[in-house]
């Protein structure tokens, strides 16, 4: 044992490697490429451009995740030879433990977390915490959180179980169209085998899956029927006929909390978890700030921040689970969605009905007033987050709901910051009660 340890520190050894980003992955990417023996040559881009590493060379680079395919760093290592790989993926290559990876449109770092308490085991990759600095650890499975970005295009992705939580329009400006957001999604899956899994969460759609191409066995999730896989019945969660614990446990609300339970559970139970530690999990994990976070109550008004929310079908999901009257906030960057979708969700599923008013901010509030428009939604218009707070406590809805369906980048330097500057407004405005 300690021999194959010895000879794997040096499964790099002679092989030369250039990093570009020198973020939180790149490091470590680089400190787990010189454990195991290879040279390592950092770059990055300066002043918002590509700069080149010096002629040398390379059998591989590794590229930060945030770096878009058509960046030239690409064509630099195709037109001289050069292997690209991901963070995530060496990762994947290194690891000498059985990984659960997990993606989706939305409930990735709620499943993750989950899944990882449940199995006692380290959350990473995409959550914060780099692949490649986890696999050093003592754990005997990771549980990795996987964007769409870690998968697009990525060979050596070999989780032993995969989780799919949901597949719903975001990030078509990266990806270019649904269908290539799809396929990236379903990457997670083309290099397992007939020995792993593949949990498809509820709200999986058969269109979602049509670039699905996977040796993988499908696991299925249903909060509402019984099916191969992890589901609701008679208020207590099931898995395969075993009857794991009551639904009481969990104490994450909102029906798309009980589906991120699902994932959790049909994953952590196939990498090894027992019912015991499942049940402990679910009663002992909380919410993760800016997700249908209870703010506080100011101007007559509960205020509620779910900033984390990017895309409409966040939003939906957080309007479900909120009581009305509300006065909806939403608006920021548009990621390349169509707004029709929001509004029409909303009705179909009568939600407007609890919808007082709607306040769009920022860049796409434009966007987001015509569409509201189609749906026969009167949509308010705001400048800034600071604007949409005043006119949402001057409205006579009960609750003030903050879900934006939008990336918070024309205003804020990501959502944290979009959901603290909430909070401030808010108890600014119960300060001067
Ligand atoms: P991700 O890591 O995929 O962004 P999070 O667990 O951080 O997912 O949640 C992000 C946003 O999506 C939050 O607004 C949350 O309320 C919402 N959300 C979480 N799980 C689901 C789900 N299963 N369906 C719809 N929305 C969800």
């Amino acid at each position: 044992m300690i021999l194959i340890h010895y000879l794997c520190m040096g499964i790099f050894s002679g092989k030369r490697f250039f990093v570009y980003g020198n973020g939180t992955s790149g490091k470590s990417a680089k400190r787990a490429i010189k454990k195991r023996g290879g040279t390592v040559t950092v770059h990055y881009d300066k002043d918002g451009a590509f700069t080149a590493p010096p002629e040398r060379e390379y059998e591989f680079a590794v590229i930060s995740p945030g770096i878009k395919k058509d960046h030239p760093v690409y064509s630099y290592c195709s037109s001289h030879g050069i292997e690209t790989i991901g963070e995530a993926e060496l990762g994947f290559m290194l690891s000498d433990k059985p990984i659960v990876g997990v993606t989706g449109t939305n409930g990735k770092t709620t499943v993750t977390r989950l899944a990882s308490k449940m199995l006692k085991c380290t959350a990473c990759g995409n959550i914060g915490y780099p692949i490649t600095s986890a696999i050093d650890g003592k754990d005997k499975v990771l549980c990795c959180e996987l964007s769409s970005f870690q998968l697009d295009g990525a060979k050596r992705i070999t989780p032993h179980v995969a989780v799919i939580t949901n597949v719903a329009p975001d990030h078509i400006d990266y990806h270019g169209s649904f269908e290539a957001y799809c396929r990236a999604k379903c990457n997670i899956a083309a290099s397992m085998t007939e020995n792993d899994y593949l949990v498809l969460g509820d709200d999986v759609t058969v269109g979602a899956l049509s670039h699905l191409d996977t040796k993988a066995r499908l696991i299925r999730c249903s909060a509402d029927k019984v099916v191969d896989g992890a589901y609701v019945y008679r208020g207590n969660f099931w898995f395969m006929g075993e009857r794991i614990c009551s639904l009481d446990y969990l104490k994450l609300k909102g029906a798309h909390n009980i589906k991120n339970a699902l994932c959790a559970i049909a994953a952590a139970i196939l990498a090894g978890a027992d019912n015991r530690d499942i049940a402990l999990a679910l009663s002992d994990t909380s919410p993760e700030p800016h997700r249908i976070e209870y703010v506080g109550t100011a101007c007559g008004k509960v205020w509620i921040d779910d900033s984390k929310s990017t895309n409409i079908s966040s939003a939906v999901a957080a309007v479900e689970c909120v009581s009305g009257p509300m006065c909806l906030i939403v608006g920021g960057r548009n990621k390349g969605l169509d707004f029709d979708g929001l509004f029409s969700a909303f009705i179909e599923r009568g939600l407007h009905k609890k919808i007082e008013c709607v306040i769009a901010m920022g860049e796409s509030a434009k966007a987001l007033s015509e569409s509201g428009k189609k749906f026969g939604v009167d949509v308010v218009s705001a400048k800034k987050l600071s604007d949409a707070v005043d006119f949402a406590a001057d409205s006579t809805a009960y609750t003030v709901l903050l879900s934006p369906a939008c990336a918070s980048f024309d205003e804020f330097n990501g959502y944290e910051k979009r959901g603290e500057a909430f909070r401030a407004a808010v108890e600014a405005k119960a300060g001067k009660q």
